[in-house]
């Protein structure tokens, strides 16, 4: 079987590997990347010598998928775990701690967000339950205006938004409830008397277990040992640009003829590829939007004064450029035996491109003075680099469970062609690999039904 696996990111890496653990050998799989490089918007580059990644940093610690495929790729030590500092939040001039108990910065109650509201927005959630509410089942609406509404708009810029900017480069009012809290969405429609009621009912019992893992190397890592492990033929610099059906199977422009095709690109790009073949599909796709970001990675000397915390996260509406700083050599013991201290600045979010239009100069400079504002330390860095992600991230919008909906209904029947990515069930790592897994599972069974004559 000749199957293309179109876009290189880790969706499409962990489809290709799949692809090749179910088919064997035998299969002539092709990778097609339209970068020169393979990962997509995961990069592990070179600060101070040394590994550090310049995309994704890490992973949610409670799903299998990534500590399982790394002890499957003969990788597991490669896996880490943060040091367990908390992290901050940078709201009406200085730092507070994040708030616990939250879904999503979502309080479970007044308590966790006493200092860092007023009083009027703390005596409103403590109020909340008392209020009357009313819920749709089977509604959606933006995380905003549910939370504004029933705990106001001070919850959102200080506890909720600082969380949405870190996961989607978006704000709750570019983010849908349904795709982004299911589970919420979920009690919600089970009739949940109140916000408070439907958010203490989904809060797991306090654990110490790490909420986090990364890659000791970074996830070139990763990266490294997929690519080994498929041994597939990989075409980088070539961006596909139409995709045709042929008697028995499928044109890649410019690439050539195959039996089956995984799209593992961005949803616009994906959209095009799909115009002619799946038109409603495509147009379900064309509807989920990117957003752009920004990172300066800062190597500053050892004995900086950071504070002992993981991070300081940025409420919305701060006089800063940066949404962001992840305190790395405090959040991670393997970052912190090294020579000199790492801090990443991250910047950009959903419908706001004033920082990401910056120059890297102006990048650099705004990284460090707000550095030096929410630590109070003096930043001067022994060096910086800079790293773009224009269209990193799918804004998971109002309507996007439909819009996933569509695109599979849209593919219904085309059992020789899937997609998969980060715009459909969930834009972390760990998500990106379940569904590459399943994208990979519905090919290798097409082709099993090809070879024993089903088609
Ligand atoms: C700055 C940043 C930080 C993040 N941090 C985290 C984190 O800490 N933890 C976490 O779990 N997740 C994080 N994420 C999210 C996660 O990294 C991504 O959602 C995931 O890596 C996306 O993988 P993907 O393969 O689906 O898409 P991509 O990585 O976007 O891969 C798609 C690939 O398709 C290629 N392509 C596009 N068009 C074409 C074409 N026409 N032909 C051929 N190839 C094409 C692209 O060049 C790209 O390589 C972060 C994302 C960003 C941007």
């Amino acid at each position: 079987m000749r199957i293309a696996v179109v876009g290189g990111g880790i969706s499409g890496l962990v489809a290709a590997y799949r692809l090749r653990q179910a088919l064997g050998a035998a299969a002539d799989l092709t990778v097609v990347e339209g970068r020169d490089r393979l990962g997509g918007v995961l990069r592990t580059g070179s600060v101070g010598g040394e590994p550090v990644d310049l995309g994704a940093e890490a992973f949610v610690g409670r799903r299998p998928e990534v500590p399982a495929l790394l002890r499957e790729l003969g990788i597991a030590d490669q896996l880490v775990h943060p040091a367990g500092l908390r992290p901050l939040v940078w709201a009406g001039g200085r730092t507070h701690p994040l708030p616990q108990r939250t879904l999503m910065g979502i309080p479970s109650g007044p308590d966790s967000v006493a200092g860092l509201l007023d009083p009027e927005t703390v005596a409103r959630i403590a109020d909340e339950p008392t209020r009357p509410f009313r819920w749709r089942p089977g509604a959606d609406t933006d995380v905003y205006s549910l939370v504004a509404d029933r705990f106001g708009a001070q919850t959102v810029a200080r506890s909720v938004d600082p969380l949405l900017g870190g996961v989607y480069a978006g704000t709750a009012r570019s983010i849908g409830l349904r795709a982004a809290l299911p589970a919420l969405a979920a009690a919600l429609d089970r009739g949940a008397t109140s916000l408070t009621a439907a958010v203490s009912e989904l809060l797991p019992p306090p654990s110490d277990a790490p909420v986090f893992g990364a890659l000791r190397d970074g996830y070139g890592a990763l990266l490294r040992a997929l690519a080994d492990r498929t041994a597939a033929t990989t075409i980088r610099g070539t961006g596909v640009d139409a995709l045709h059906r042929v008697p028995g199977g499928w044109r890649v422009d410019p690439v050539g003829e195959f039996d089956a095709v995984v799209l593992a690109t961005p949803a616009p790009v994906t959209a095009r590829l799909l115009a002619e073949v799946a038109p409603r599909s495509a147009r379900a796709a064309a509807g989920i939007e990117l957003s752009s970001s920004a990172l300066v990675v800062l190597e500053l000397p050892k004995e900086t004064a950071l504070p002992q915390n993981s991070g300081v996260l940025v409420a919305t509406g701060e006089p800063l450029r940066a949404k962001a700083f992840t305190l790395s050599s405090r959040k991670w013991p393997h970052l912190a035996a090294r020579d000199t201290a790492v801090v990443r600045v991250s910047f950009g979010r959903f419908g706001d491109d004033t920082t990401t239009a910056l120059s890297d100069t102006e990048l650099v400079a705004a990284a460090t003075a707000d550095l030096a504002t929410v630590t109070g330390a003096a930043i001067t860095p022994n060096s910086a680099v800079v790293q773009r992600w224009p269209g990193g991230l799918a804004q998971y919008a109002p309507g996007h469970t439909e819009r996933v909906a569509e695109i599979e209904a849209g593919l219904a029947g085309l059992d020789d062609l899937t997609v998969t990515g980060a715009y459909l069930n969930g834009v972390g790592v760990p998500a990106c690999v379940a569904s590459a897994t399943a994208a990979a599972r519905r090919i290798a069974t097409a082709c099993a039904d090809a070879a024993s004559g089903g088609r």
